[in-house]
């Protein structure tokens, strides 16, 4: 290992081993070897020592709306990516909506890669989306590399994608599966939604009311049906309702090809604290109850949700209205994720092994990043170190997201985020970013 430039060294490096004391060694960007401990420095490498701080792998981050360009007053490349970095995020995919164009062509992509790629400070790449007349689009989409599609069930919020109906779901995952393709899914039936109570104004148990438990269930039901039928890869995006978790366990079980994010406001966050008028915590399917997300958790531990990602869904303060109906529903947490995640985790008994597995090895599986997400030889030297024992409370004066509104303000959470590392250079430390220089990600194989 002449050509060794760097060894990072802690007393608790998370491997797929588990986590010991080891020395990190770091040769043209990639991590050449995980070493004991006091291994000897070879001659010319920089060595860095954590001493007790947590080394992660770079977390995963699949479900981040940018919103670049179109609606960069939201949120953009530039802003995005400094707050992941700040969060111990080395990579994020991008959603294909809210931006203007979506990435429903391959000549909207080719648009969207453009704006990106002088921004990104970490790695960046996107998904595709399904809407309903661009089934022909998605096989030149899936060439172009981007790591799968995103379609709704309801209406999303934005008319530029419209969600399908059932024979146009049944359609286009007919047409992902023929090329071996993923499909993610906003899980909410829209028959249940339109049925549910419809009531305006600032009180959340009428918001809550209004997205019921059932449209997730529904939509999960059906989506696991289609999947069987077509021996499609389904993966269903922010699950917030905890009844659906059974439907999942028996479709897992029966060899059904499907998978499962959860979100760190579903995790961390309850309907009970949500002051009328908060529409900071408005999002959809929306945060629900305490009871519900101790059977979330339950769904984590037991391996029936895969990954937590972030769904980070900015936008202006202006749009956050204080009546539920009517304001902009998302929630930003790219740059809090990992230590909002980390308080609930630790303070349930959970390790950081735990939530290296949930937020990055996991996610990078989801999106095929074999290089990505977990800290052994061969892959990306993409690290986060965390200072697992430290607390801080949140001011949203100091995110780099684009807008500062947050469910998170003022809380007072564990761990601190270090430094970040992409590709063995600091992208982060304490909060302060270098220049960019992330790569744009394309699906490999
Ligand atoms: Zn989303």
């Amino acid at each position: 290992m002449s050509d060794v430039e760097l060894v990072l060294r802690s007393t608790r490096v998370i491997t797929p081993e588990g986590t010991r004391a080891a020395s990190v060694a770091v040769a043209d960007g990639k991590i050449a070897g995980v070493l004991p401990y006091d291994t000897a420095v070879p001659a010319g490498a920089r060595l860095e020592d954590f001493g007790g701080d947590v080394l992660l792998p770079g977390l995963v981050d699949t479900h981040v709306h940018v919103n670049d360009p179109g609606r960069t007053e939201w949120e953009g490349f530039r802003t995005a990516t400094r707050a992941a970095a700040a969060g111990g995020i080395t990579t994020l995919l991008d959603m294909p909506l809210n931006s203007l164009p979506p990435t429903t062509t391959v000549d909207h992509l080719r648009t969207k890669r453009d704006v990106a790629r002088s921004k990104a400070h970490i790695d960046v790449g996107f998904w595709g989306g399904a809407i309903p007349d661009n089934v022909k689009d998605l096989r030149p989409l899936h060439d172009s590399g981007v790591f799968g599609f995103k379609c709704f069930l309801s209406p999303s919020g934005v008319e530029e994608f419209p969600e399908l109906d059932q024979e146009q779901l049944a359609r286009s995952m007919a047409e992902i599966a023929g090329f071996g393709g993923l499909l993610i899914v906003h899980a909410e039936d829209p028959h249940h939604l339109a049925a549910a109570p419809q009531r305006k104004g600032p009180k959340y148990a009428d918001f809550l009311a209004s997205r019921p438990r059932d449209a997730e269930n529904t939509a999960i039901e059906g989506l696991i049906a289609h999947a069987k039928r077509l021996n499609a890869r389904v993966h269903v995006l922010h699950l917030s309702s905890s009844d659906a978790l059974p439907l999942i366990v028996a479709a897992k079980r029966e060899g059904v090809r499907i998978s499962v994010e959860s979100c760190p406001h579903f995790l961390t966050l309850t309907a009970e604290e949500v002051r009328d008028g908060a529409t900071e915590f408005k999002c959809c399917p929306p945060i629900r109850e305490a009871e519900n997300q101790d059977a979330l958790w339950q769904g984590l531990i037991d391996g029936t949700i895969d990954c937590i990602v972030s769904d980070h869904s900015p936008c202006t303060a202006d749009l956050k209205v204080p009546d539920f109906a009517d304001a902009w529903g998302g929630i930003s947490s790219l740059q809090l994720g990992l230590p909002a995640i980390w308080t609930e985790a630790r303070r349930r008994g959970r390790s950081p092994e735990d939530v290296a597995r949930w937020m990055s090895t996991a996610p990078a599986e989801l999106a095929g990043l074999n290089r990505k997400g977990a800290i052994e030889a061969g892959r990306d030297a993409d690290f986060a170190v965390l200072a697992p024992e430290e607390t801080f409370t949140v001011d949203p004066a100091e995110l780099h997201h684009r807008n500062q509104v947050t469910a998170y303000a003022g809380r007072t959470l564990h761990g601190v985020v270090k430094s970040t590392w992409l590709r063995g250079v600091r992208i982060a430390e304490n909060g302060v970013l270098t220049e960019p220089t992330g790569n744009l990600l394309e699906r490999r194989s």
